[in-house]
């Protein structure tokens, strides 16, 4: 049985070009790149400032504004609770902290533990499209406001914000503005001067690179302060002690450098899948609606609803199908996903979603073989009846 991954934006295998890149620094060059008092050092060193002007030129951003982290999720909570911290350190006395609801779990997360410290969390609303309302950040931020975070596409329905107008508003209310890019970067064009950022989260394994390493775009002009989350050796300018992995790093910049060649290639070439697919489900005459379908949307992601299709029972019938039921990391509780409920579908109707994401590796043909077994999926789920529905999804859980 051959496995048809579709499940892009939970994580990307590895480019082959990346994986090349990576291993003599696992290999021969596995020296501590912080030891450059000798030569293997400085090359460790070395391989990880190319990787940070090849992720900073992805982003439009300056070599030394990029900050290595573990991933978004660690970027995330140092933007927010980092700059809210030394705000509040520094006498600043703007305790609202402002993201919206469709948020990933690090973000809403990380701006709602900051309420314990005195911080006054607001989580804004979303249309049925997924998107933030400008009149709803505008009357946010007219109460003194530290800090506004905004993804600019969402991980779950590809739903991208108006950033451009978002962030004018958020600069207007005299509120820093941080963005998760980590679903964005290296998929659609972006530029963090373009839309006035000051900082922004990105993640190597969403970009055809490895896991365990992303970044954090801190401006410096003006100068964006943060407080570190961890106390240690000083690297990264103060903000992040520890030793860099130089081998993630620098696969990280490799997949940064292929993402600005061939990011509108790939772009593309998804639009191109998503349609598809699309088409051939119809085709094969599977009820479905895409949520957040009137919004600007990543092509890569395609957030489906199976009306009495529940799909758990359909990755049932098709286990060789990679695919994900709201987001990877809470679809292990079952709940129907927050960032569907936000967007006005009721439990139900979001329970009965699932997101598909090919990626730069899915050819024409899988595409094909994917609806054909969704399309034979369906029809045995439907065929069962509702009772057969309930008692199905009852046993899994
Ligand atoms: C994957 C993802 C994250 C988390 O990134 P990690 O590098 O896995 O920590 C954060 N935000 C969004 C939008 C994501 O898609």
């Amino acid at each position: 049985m051959e496995e048809l991954y579709l499940d892009n934006a939970a994580t990307t295998p590895c480019d082959p070009r990346v994986i090349e890149v990576m291993m003599p620094l696992f290999a021969e060059d596995f020296a501590n790149p912080h030891s450059t008092t000798h030569a293997p050092g400085e090359r460790a060193a070395k391989a990880v400032e190319t990787a940070r002007a090849g992720i900073a030129a992805l982003i439009g951003a300056d070599p030394r504004e990029i900050i290595f982290t573990s991933g978004a999720t660690e970027a995330n909570n140092l933007a927010i609770k980092g700059a809210a911290r030394y705000r509040a350190r520094h006498g600043d006395g703007r305790k609202r902290i402002v993201t919206v609801a469709t948020e990933h779990k690090c973000v809403l997360e990380s701006v709602r533990d900051l309420a314990s410290e005195g911080f006054d969390p607001v989580i804004l609303p979303v249309d049925r499209n997924g998107r933030l309302n400008p009149d709803h950040l505008r009357e946010a931020v007219s109460v003194p406001t530290a800090l506004v975070s905004i993804m600019a596409a969402n991980n779950e329905t590809g739903v991208l914000h108006d950033l451009p107008v978002l962030s004018r508003i958020a600069r207007d209310g005299g509120a820093l503005l941080h963005s998760d890019l980590a679903q964005a970067a290296g998929k659609t064009a972006l530029d963090v001067r373009a839309l006035d950022l000051d900082l922004a989260s990105v993640s190597a394994h969403k970009m055809y690179g490895p896991k365990g390493v992303g970044a954090l775009f801190v401006r410096r002009r003006p100068r964006i302060r943060l407080e570190p989350l961890f106390s240690g050796g000083g690297q990264e300018r103060g903000l992040r002690s520890g030793t860099l992995p130089a081998a993630l790093i620098a696969g990280f910049g490799c997949a940064a450098r292929i993402a600005t060649r061939q990011g509108e290639a790939d772009a593309r070439h998804l639009a191109h899948l998503a349609e598809a697919l699309c088409n051939s489900l119809h085709a094969r005459q599977v009820a479905f609606s895409i949520n957040a379908k009137d919004a600007p949307r990543l092509p890569g992601i395609l957030s489906l609803r199976l009306p009495g299709v529940p799909p758990l029972a359909l990755m049932e019938q098709v286990p060789e199908l990679a695919l994900s039921v709201g987001s990877a990391c809470s679809s292990a509780d079952l709940a129907p996903s927050y960032v569907l409920t936000a967007m006005g579908l009721s439990p139900e109707e979001a329970a009965e979603s699932l997101r598909l994401s090919p990626g730069r590796f899915t050819t024409p043909a899988s595409i094909t073989r994917a609806a054909d077994l969704i399309a034979c999926a369906a029809q045995q789920v439907r065929g069962a009846g509702p009772a057969w529905n309930r008692s199905r999804s009852d046993a899994r859980i």
